[in-house]
């Protein structure tokens, strides 16, 4: 009897083990490979995916794998597209060295019309063994100054450790409704590294805010280390389990190609991509891609140099949205690169003209490139509200959770209660 059962099981074991088993497009595949309803050229194709693209096999036919990739969508791939995903570590940052339970947590606080990030990494308790070293790191700090009235602050305080040094403060670029909050933040935190992308500006608020950053005369720096200009940024290093790159951030502007005035220094701002094991995050600051009338069907700006200079790094699972969802930005070719499972967008009531962010037709471009796209907002509810100002700094926060692999955990606020409703239809 017992010998019967091993000759079942390996009869069976084979088709066990092509089950559930991670897959990667091969990076041969020029420029995607189509998704299938069926197993056959003649059926629709539902999607393409690019090289690099991690899906589960979970079924075969003859010449075809079944798959499940994207959002738990379903579909048929040839066989001759797809390797085991064993076969070709993603660079730099393996899922399967992140324990289940090294969560990066990365907060998106609601402070009205700003951007606020706060990213906190895994803490395996071992300090400087240069993995899971618990570090804070702030991108941006809201439009608010003063202790009493930013937001952020007390968020921070609340959820942090005592006493905690901020590893990283970014200023996407110098505009009021990134830096303001982040002159609370640095009075308040030890900042070991400060990151600028060194524009020209001459904004008083501004310089004076730089002063007290790098210090003047009997006065010390609030942080350790200055980095204004890409050139002196060097080796970003959170651990050896995350891979941070810059992507894009002011280099100047010789050819007259990234606009003027506001919009040259939006497209000042530092793009920033963070991988952790699989999964991939974008921060945008208000880099833009187009004007505002211009067709989204061409991308201009920040989003063409990106387009053109590092469009295998593009592909996020989560995107924090440029400008505040303005129509200013995501341009189809962008979306269509980055491809995300899930937006965030930072914004408040604030009227630009009449304009307030997000332009829904921006963020409707997502749904069109997938209906299943998830679309999280800081200024939930803010609208039927009628909040104006600071009143919409109202507990919108959006807090999103990796391991690295599979599902993210996210945890949207709407008022500070949980919110569900999804925005695409
Ligand atoms: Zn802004």
């Amino acid at each position: 009897m017992a010998c019967i059962l091993t000759v079942c099981l390996l009869l069976i074991s084979p088709k066990l083990f092509a089950q559930n088993e991670p897959y990667v497009v091969r990076g041969t595949v020029t420029p995607c490979v189509n998704v299938r309803t069926d197993h056959s050229t003649n059926a629709p194709s539902i999607a393409c995916l690019v090289p690099g693209t991690r899906v589960m096999v979970v079924g075969s036919a003859p010449f075809w794998r079944e798959i499940v990739f994207g959002n738990n969508q379903r579909g048929w791939v040839a066989k001759k597209y797809i390797e085991p995903a064993t076969a070709v570590p993603i660079d730099g940052s393996d899922s399967s060295s992140i324990p289940l339970n090294a969560f990066l947590t990365i907060h998106y606080v609601d402070v009205g019309q700003g951007d606020a990030i706060w990213i906190q990494t895994h803490d395996d308790g071992i300090d400087g063994n240069g993995k899971f070293e618990g570090y804070s790191i702030v991108i941006d700090g809201g439009p608010y100054s003063a202790d009493a009235s930013n937001p952020f602050l007390p968020y921070i305080q609340s959820q942090g450790h005592r006493g905690a040094d901020i590893e990283a403060l970014f200023i996407s670029h110098p505009h009021t409704d990134h830096f303001y909050g982040a002159q609370s933040i640095s009075k308040n935190f030890r900042i070991n590294h400060y990151y600028d992308p060194g524009y020209p500006s001459d904004l008083p608020a501004y310089l004076s805010f730089l002063n007290a950053i790098k210090g003047t005369g009997s006065h010390p720096g609030r942080a350790q280390q200055i980095h204004i200009g890409e050139k002196n940024f060097g080796q970003i290093d959170w651990g050896s389990e995350l891979k941070v790159e810059v992507l894009y951030t002011w280099r100047g502007n010789a050819d007259n190609t990234l606009g003027s005035g506001n919009t040259e220094i939006n497209n000042s701002s530092i793009v920033l991509r963070v991988q952790y094991g699989d999964h991939v995050f974008l921060f945008m600051g208000d880099a833009e891609g187009k004007d505002r009338d211009d067709n989204p069907a061409t991308a201009k700006f920040v989003e063409k140099i990106l387009l053109e200079t590092v469009p295998h790094k593009l592909k996020a699972t989560v995107l924090k949205i440029a400008h505040h969802g303005s129509e200013t930005s995501s341009t189809l070719p962008f979306i269509q690169a980055v491809d995300p499972d899930i937006v965030v967008a930072q914004s408040g009531r604030k009227s630009f003209r009449g304009t307030y962010l997000p332009d829904i037709t921006t963020l409707q471009r997502y749904c069109t490139n997938n209906p299943n796209v998830r679309i999280y907002r800081t200024d939930q509810g803010d609208a039927a509200a009628r909040y104006t100002g600071r009143a919409a700094a109202d507990g919108d926060h959006i807090v999103i959770r990796s391991n690295g692999a599979g599902q993210l955990q996210v945890q949207a606020l709407q008022g500070g209660v949980p919110f569900t409703e999804k925005f695409c239809r």
